[in-house]
Formats: structure tokens, sequence, C-alpha cells
């Protein structure tokens, strides 16, 4: 498994690549696979469309992917927040559920 290469510190094990999770409504979100680990370590801050996805609406499915395909029309979320992120209490567990 790759390192982390966010910050010079942490050098954890993260998994590559990306993750595709797709919503009902052909709503899909590129997310990157080791985002749990970016939730948990450095304070990163999915945008708010993204949490009420994942809060609310239906959840079909999801897809590793080693590369994001050019052709995929999807919303890539997330920066890393230097402040607290807001983000609800069962967010990751319902995130953790949708990455393959
Ligand atoms: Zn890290």
């Amino acid at each position: 498994m790759p390192k982390c290469s966010l910050s010079d510190g942490c050098k954890k094990d993260v998994p590559s690549g990306h993750v595709i999770i797709s919503f009902a409504d052909e709503q899909r979100w590129v997310v990157p696979a080791g985002i749990v680990h970016l939730l948990e370590y450095h304070s990163w801050q999915p945008p708010d469309d993204f949490i009420h996805d994942v809060m609310h609406r239906g959840y079909v499915g999801s897809e590793h992917v080693a590369c994001v395909p050019n052709s995929l029309r999807a919303k890539k979320t997330g920066h890393e927040s230097s402040d607290s992120p807001q983000i609800p209490t069962s967010f990751k567990e319902k995130l953790i559920a949708m990455i393959p």
C-alpha cells in the first residue's frame, strides 16, 4: 500500500486511486480512495453538497478506479482545511460503508 504523501510527518499507509460513488438521480462524486484517512488525519473538508448526498441521497453503488476517466463527468470533492471541518457525526460511518 502506498504511503500518504499529503504532509511530511504522516507517511501512513493509504489506498491509492479514487472511488466513484454513485447516488440517485445519476449524481456521482469522485473521492480519493484514502478519504477516510484524510478525514481522520488531515481535517478534510468535503463540500456541503457531498455531505448532503452521503447523508440523505439514495446510495446506488461505488467503484474503485486507479485513474479517473476524463469522460466521467463527476464532481471532485474535498480539500484540506485549516479550520475544524463541519461534519455530521454519522457522516464517517456512512461514508466508510460506501468505500469498497
Ligand atoms: Zn496522511
